[in-house]
């Protein structure tokens, strides 16, 4: 127990289940003395994030379907009613439909499309601009991407072009956000065996792949994003933002397959 995240409290977003990468951040915040709601998609979740947040001794939690603007205000209204700012925000929610996480990307209908950046990558814009109006300077607003929007990557598709405007998007916001004193970043994850993975095609060759040549040699553990999420909504990021911050056991820099990886 630590008291890095005392008196500082804030919005996670995108708990589903005790594998969520929200998850492990919630309690990474918690363990420092931070204060957490949770907003999740919808009824056939909360089963599942109520235990947790009571685990942890949370009790705000808030339906919310970011596909669906009525429903991020009503949100954020019912968060008003209880505190009268927030300190924090995590956007850890992602979705495309699955049908088109693989095979060629060049064959994405436009519907496809639209849901996935609409989801993945506008609900951030729109989350966002409702906490800043929230915040005092010092407040911190975080998204979880992945390398897939800075390099083609197996079945990513869709998904590497809306991480690809959810990043952009971090840097435009940083900018907007900067001179109230509101951070925004994201962290660049490397793959976790989560429910929104099981969706992408091969996930597993990709845990393999990452594993055998990342240069830590290992994939990243969940706990570990967890800790990185709660540096970047603590003072100790306080001068730190626009960054996409890279945990995944250094895979990004890999430009071959390692000499010691078989084939
Ligand atoms: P997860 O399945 O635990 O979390 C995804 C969340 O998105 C779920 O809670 C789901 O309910 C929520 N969501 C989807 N559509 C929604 C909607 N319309 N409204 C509200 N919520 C909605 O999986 P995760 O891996 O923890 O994903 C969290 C974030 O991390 C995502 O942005 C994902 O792309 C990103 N990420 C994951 C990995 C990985 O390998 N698991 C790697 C890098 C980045």
């Amino acid at each position: 127990q630590g008291t890095l995240m005392q008196g500082r409290r804030g919005i996670v977003m995108g708990v589903a289940n005790d594998r969520s990468i929200a998850w492990a951040i919630a309690q990474a915040v918690a363990a420092q003395g931070g204060e957490v709601a949770f907003t999740y998609q919808g009824e056939a979740l909360e089963k599942r994030v109520r235990p947790l947040a009571a685990s942890i001794g949370l009790d705000l939690l808030v339906p919310c379907d970011v596909s669906d603007e009525g429903a991020i205000d009503a949100a954020f209204a019912t968060v008003a009613e209880r505190w009268d700012g927030i300190d924090f925000l995590v956007h850890a929610i992602g979705f495309a439909d699955k049908q088109y996480l693989r095979g060629r990307y060049l064959d994405t209908p436009k519907e496809a499309f639209l849901q996935a950046l609409d989801i993945s990558c506008y609900s951030f814009v729109s989350v966002a601009r409702r906490a800043a109006a929230m915040m005092k300077p010092g407040g911190s607003l975080l998204t979880l991407s992945y390398l897939g929007a800075e390099r083609w990557t197996p079945h990513y598709n869709v998904m590497g072009v809306a991480k690809a405007a959810l990043e952009a998007s971090v840097r435009y916001m940083a900018a907007d956000l900067g001179d109230a004193g509101i951070r925004v970043n994201a962290v660049s994850a490397g793959p976790i065996k989560t429910l929104a993975a099981s969706g992408i095609g091969d996930f597993r060759y990709i845990l393999k792949w990452n594993q055998l040549n990342a240069p830590m040699r290992r994939n990243v553990a969940l706990e570990e994003v967890g800790g990185a999420g709660l540096y970047l909504l603590s003072a100790l990021s306080g001068g730190v933002t626009g960054e996409v911050h890279h945990v995944d056991c250094g895979y990004h820099i890999v430009g071959m397959k390692h000499p010691d990886a078989p084939d």
